[in-house]
């Protein structure tokens, strides 16, 4: 960025105190939920590490499903804080199927708190979280979902489907910052989170920021609030608000169908498939002969974003964005272009008139 001026972002005033429920209300809205949502200052994955950490105990058993890194951490926490855990992973860089959450739940049933990401932007795909999370519900099993990627990208009704604890991040489908995030949890939720060993004068605790925040009567919240997080966190939910969350939504699932679309045409090989392939990215497997870091190498025009996959399994996958502001029309097109003068250049004979069609097409039908 030549010589940008950043300096306004110096001498921010502070945060308006009685705004920060409002803001809390407007994120509840767009997860569809009516449940205490805190603000939290720091990235999602500080949300997550809270939620894990407050919940944990010696006798909790949670089943924690791995579809990606953050399934990973997230086990790893519970398990830190004295929590019987059972891992159920996924094939590597495929979804969980609901059979083998069945399995499990059928297996053990102490199990009383159960864990799972939504859509992962590491993978491409999407996990079957409303059968998930009803099958849990039916067992009285508190459910909770990473919901940081998928929010605004893939429809989120947390009290139609009844999530206990629901995290988020404003900074990929919305658009937003990254340094915040935030937690909603239901009562049933906060009984699990009120037990005697609750982690305590923490940036870790839920309970703390109940007492300090909700309790208190949701006015500033603890420490020292960051406002230009805050101010963007704002101008975001005005540009959702504006837009319409059903449009949003919209964007996202039409880029998707537009995405891999073109790539069909290109002939490339889409990794998930409907109905668990995610809105926010698109992956392709690359064909045997082509080297990932040197297609990698090739891929830059302006415009496209595509990078790498993450975590095991997806060490020949290649990740086309189109995650929030990115999810249009014109960043579609400038994916599948880039796309197509790697392969070019990889020496694959491709079409890619013919895949900007299929793209345009999927758009305008
Ligand atoms: C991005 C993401 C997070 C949070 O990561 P940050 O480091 O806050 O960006 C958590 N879970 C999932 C599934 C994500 O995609």
């Amino acid at each position: 960025m030549p010589n940008r001026d950043w300096s306004h972002l110096l001498d921010i005033p502070a945060f308006p105190a009685e705004r920060y429920a409002m803001l809390a209300d407007r994120l509840a809205h767009v997860m569809g939920t009516k449940n205490d949502v805190l603000l939290i200052q720091a990235e999602a994955v500080v949300a997550l590490e809270a939620v894990a950490t407050s919940l944990a105990r010696p006798g909790l058993c949670a089943l924690n499903i791995v579809t990606s890194p953050y399934g990973t951490w997230f086990g790893h926490w519970l398990q830190r804080g004295g929590a019987d855990v059972i891992n159920l992973s996924a094939e590597q860089g495929h979804p969980i199927t609901v059979q083998a959450v069945q399995a499990q739940l059928d297996a053990n049933p102490d199990i009383a708190a159960l864990a799972l990401v939504h859509a992962e932007s590491a993978s491409g795909i999407l996990n079957p979280l409303e059968e998930i999370v009803a099958l849990a519900k039916s067992r009285g099993i508190l459910t909770i979902v990473d919901a940081v990627a998928s929010i605004g990208g893939h429809p989120l009704d947390v009290d139609g489907l009844g999530i206990d604890i629901a995290v988020i991040g404003p900074q990929k489908s919305l658009s937003g910052p990254a340094g915040l995030s935030a937690i909603s949890v239901s009562s049933k939720a906060w009984t699990l989170l009120d037990h005697s060993t609750a982690t305590r004068t923490s940036i870790l605790s839920l309970m703390d920021q109940r007492e300090q925040w909700l309790d208190t009567g949701r006015g500033t919240i603890p420490g020292t609030p960051a406002p230009l997080e805050f101010f963007a966190l704002q101008s975001a939910l005005d540009r959702i608000e504006a837009e319409g969350m059903d449009n949003v939504l919209r964007r996202h699932d039409l880029a998707k169908r537009a995405t891999r679309a073109g790539l069909v045409a290109l002939g490339a090989q889409l990794w998930a498939q409907e109905p668990s392939a995610s809105a926010l990215v698109t992956t392709a497997v690359l064909p045997p002969d082509i080297d990932r870091d040197a297609f990698l190498s090739r891929r830059t025009i302006a415009g496209a974003d595509i990078t790498a996959g993450v975590g095991p399994g997806t060490e020949r996958l290649v990740r086309l964005n189109h995650t929030g502001q990115r999810a249009n029309e014109e960043s579609v097109l400038a994916n599948l272009t880039a796309f197509s003068r790697a392969l070019e250049a990889a020496g694959q004979t491709v079409d890619l008139d013919q895949a900007l069609h299929a793209a345009v097409q999927s758009y305008r039908s």
